[in-house]
């Protein structure tokens, strides 16, 4: 399986990151060597020291597709959970400076952590869903489906057109503002609504 990323589909996170919003979306991908297991504490690598969370709703795909059309694109995911988008941000930045792949400051070992478990689309009102962040205890971010500069079918269309999706792929979504830093001994607990999907502590 694979991990696709959305960068920048929420305009206040790109406004926060002084990127321009984008006219098409934005994606990079990530090993499944990334996968954190809901459970496990996630340790810091060494190699940053401004090591960033980044909240987003995470489809998981249910069958194959190419070139899914946008009308379609509901038929190829039924399920919608939550991950961390956990970034390196000065390897980032670096490599954003100097025109490079971001790859290092993204998709290294662990770096997309899940929630406990995902919900059915079908319990989701997906054009108006609420999901937050929590930081020891303080809510940090909060997005809006409503905010998405491009809907998940939008996405999925988008991506499929240069890459095969397969079932069981993950796709981030994307990070709405309040993107910060994270330091051994904090907790974030990631909620959809009400219901509490994830809950990470940092080691
Ligand atoms: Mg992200």
């Amino acid at each position: 399986m694979k991990i696709i990323c959305i960068g920048r589909n929420y305009a206040d996170h790109a406004k926060e990151m002084n990127s321009p919003l984008p006219s098409a979306p934005v994606f990079f991908m990530k090993p499944d060597t990334a996968m954190l297991p809901a459970g496990n504490p996630f340790y810091i690598p060494d190699f940053t020291n401004d090591l960033h969370y980044e909240c987003e709703l995470v489809v998981k795909i249910k069958k194959a597709g190419k070139h899914i059309p946008e009308n379609f694109a509901g038929d190829y995911y039924d399920e919608i959970g939550l991950g961390i988008d956990f970034t390196a941000r000065d390897l980032q930045t670096a490599c954003k400076e100097k025109g490079l792949p971001w790859e290092i400051g993204k998709a290294f070992d662990n770096s997309a952590p899940m929630g406990t478990h995902f919900l059915p689309k079908t319990a989701l009102n997906l054009t108006d869903l609420t999901f937050t962040l929590h930081k020891n205890g303080e809510l940090v971010q909060t997005g809006h489906t409503t905010d998405m500069i491009f809907s998940i079918d939008k996405l999925i269309a988008y991506v499929s057109q240069f890459i095969t999706l397969k079932t069981g792929d993950l796709l981030f979504t994307g990070t709405p503002a309040g993107v910060g830093p994270v330091a051994i001994g904090d907790r974030l607990e990631g909620f959809i609504g009400e219901e509490k999907l994830l809950d990470l502590q940092i080691k």
